[in-house]
């Protein structure tokens, strides 16, 4: 697979400013809740038409982060400005209106998917509730133009979630989400692991359909995922997670071929490459991925990394400061460029 080239986005779709998601979480009766941090203190742009691959091992707080981006979580601190227009305090009501351009489509189509609806039912659902049809018969030639474009045969109107296969109701999520995008270009996607519940053949099928979509409508991607190969084909840019926060964010080119922090050098080290001359030397980090309730003092990845410096690493948060052009690492002792 081979890279996306250099994107350069006119404007921000999205931009992230120092937006953290804690969770309260009770200690008993007479104790203060301690704070879950699972996003801490993230700042990110997407660009109009951008992918953006969010990478971290599991419960690093991308699924968090996608979710506080669209408010379908509310961020505890930060600011978040989608459209150039400030959505941190708006309303559920105020909010309706931008969902048209704002959507998730998640991991597991199953369990997201409503059993009991049809898929003509689920996907005109979303447009009746954002009133884009004038008639029964306009909402049902909206549906079936959709579920034409995402793959799907028209006999597929009649049928329930649990008669499809995997990719074919990851479809039907994608059916979904689009219903309600579809009266403008442009708008923000985000894909929360869309294709991990998937067989690897099917995988190919959603991440093409995935990327024809973004060029025929200019969609922006927020794409959270765990598999690093896909990640790097389908980004533009590309953003590390450690324990809530991005530890480095780069163009994916730059990231896979001039990682930086140990942390994406331990990752990224564990996809196979099969070309002898370029294999690295698989680095296997000691220990889990510390709790989000009891972060560790200063770089919070100083317990599992290799060349932490005792007196530093385990003292100062290491600020997120960009090393190259559009290259960015939180890192007191970062790697030289490879
Ligand atoms: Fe490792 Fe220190 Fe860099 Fe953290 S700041 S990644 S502990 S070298």
């Amino acid at each position: 697979m081979s890279q996306r080239p250099t994107f350069a986005p006119s404007d921000p779709e999205l931009v992230v400013e120092r937006v953290s998601k804690w969770f309260p979480v009770e200690q008993g009766l007479f104790r203060k809740p301690r704070q879950l941090r699972a996003v801490d203190s993230v700042s990110l742009t997407v660009g109009q038409g951008e992918t953006v691959g969010l990478v971290g091992e599991s419960g690093c707080g991308k699924s968090t982060l996608g979710r506080t981006v669209l408010r379908l979580l509310d961020p505890t601190y930060g600011r978040l400005t989608f459209e150039g227009r400030d959505i941190t305090n708006l309303g559920v009501s105020e909010l309706r209106p931008l969902r048209r351009r704002m959507q998730i489509v998640f991991q597991d189509p199953y369990s997201s998917l409503n059993p009991r609806m049809t898929v003509r039912q689920i996907v005109g659902e979303a447009i009746q509730i954002h009133k884009l049809a004038k008639s029964d018969a306009q909402e049902e030639e909206m549906v079936l133009s959709l579920l034409d474009r995402v793959g799907l045969r028209k006999d597929a109107l009649t049928r329930y979630p649990h008669e499809f296969s995997g990719g074919q109701r990851q479809r039907i999520g994608i059916a979904r989400a689009l219903a309600v995008m579809q009266d403008a270009k442009g708008g923000l996607l985000v894909c929360d692991e869309p294709i991990s519940a998937l067989d690897v053949s099917i995988q190919a099928q959603i991440v093409n359909l995935l990327q024809d979509l973004q060029e025929e409508r200019g969609l922006a991607y927020l794409f959270i995922s765990h598999d690093l190969k896909v990640v790097e084909y389908l980004s533009h840019r590309v953003a590390v997670m450690y324990l809530g926060r991005i530890v480095e964010l780069a163009s994916a080119k730059d990231l896979y071929e001039h990682r930086r922090h140990p942390y994406t050098r331990a990752l990224l080290s564990a996809i196979p490459v099969p070309d002898p001359e370029k294999r690295r030397l698989r680095i296997v980090l000691s220990g889990d991925v510390p709790s989000p309730l009891d972060p560790p003092n200063g770089c919070a990845f100083h317990p599992r990394c290799p060349k932490a410096k005792p007196g530093l690493c385990d003292k100062d948060v290491p600020a997120l400061r960009e090393l190259d052009e559009g290259h960015t690492v939180a890192c007191h002792l970062p790697e030289e460029d490879p």
